[in-house]
């Protein structure tokens, strides 16, 4: 039985002042029954797991470099994540995929060095508007998922984002049937490479998820849960999502 998961991807967004949402949440970080993680930007990592102290709840990083260290300036490494106080990190996501050119060759061996370090990777892939009109969701998809997901993927080191990039900040989101869609051809493939481990990999959705919509999201077939953005900036957003799961 795969645990719920509710991620949140702050992007580049929050400032030490922003910290007190995390706090706001109160009773919903304490929930037993499903696992929340939140991603903000690298310099609030530190701060927010410290917040956090002993409870449930676990902070990611929104990026990590594929080396362990080097000349690479302005990048992060998997290990500075994790000293941070890190135990997630997201990887892939369509943004750094479009505005740092990261191919899947490259998602996968950041992916491994995220594995190495003892960081859980939520990988993220989806098609554009165009790919979809086009009729290619699951070929892409497929793609994305072999290319970006290393060998020794498991349940406990790796989580499978899937986020239609026609639905990130735009208040689109896809039928039930579109997201089950592709949830379940993601775990046919899974189970083809990984076997039974396949099914322990949790698979998210992600792309306009609100108060309003999540609990008819969080019913679709073979949803563990989702990777939110905007509404995960604001307590009184992300909290009425968490209880939703
Ligand atoms: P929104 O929830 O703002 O659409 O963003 C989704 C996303 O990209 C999460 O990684």
């Amino acid at each position: 039985m795969r645990r719920k998961l509710v991620a949140g991807n702050w992007k580049m967004n929050g400032t030490n002042a922003d910290l007190k949402e995390i706090e706001a949440l109160g009773i919903a970080w304490a929930a037993p029954r499903v696992d929340i993680v939140v991603c903000p930007p690298a310099t609030l990592v530190s701060r927010m797991a410290f917040a956090l102290g002993g409870q449930r709840s676990r902070v990611g990083g929104q990026d990590c470099h594929a080396e362990a260290s080097g000349a690479h300036t302005g990048d992060i490494s998997a290990e500075m994540l994790k000293e941070s106080g890190a135990r997630y990190v997201i990887l892939g996501h369509s943004e750094r995929r479009a505005d740092h050119h990261e191919t899947d060759e490259m998602v996968r061996a950041k992916t491994e060095m995220a594995h190495k370090t003892g960081l859980t990777a939520i990988v993220c892939l989806g098609e554009t508007d165009a790919q979809r009109e086009a009729g290619e969701t699951l070929d892409i998809v497929a793609a994305q998922l072999a290319g970006s997901l290393p060998d020794g993927a498991t349940g406990a080191n790796t989580v499978v984002a899937y986020e239609p990039i026609w639905a990130i900040g735009t208040g689109k989101v896809p039928s039930l049937e579109q997201i089950g869609e592709v949830h379940e051809a993601l775990r046919t493939k899974l189970r083809e490479r990984f076997g039974d481990e396949a099914d322990a990999i949790r698979l998210l959705y992600g792309g306009s998820v609100k108060p309003d919509n999540a609990a008819e999201i969080f019913g679709g077939a073979d949803v563990d849960g989702a990777l939110v953005g905007g509404a995960s900036l604001k307590s009184t957003d992300f909290s009425p999502i968490i209880s939703a799961l």
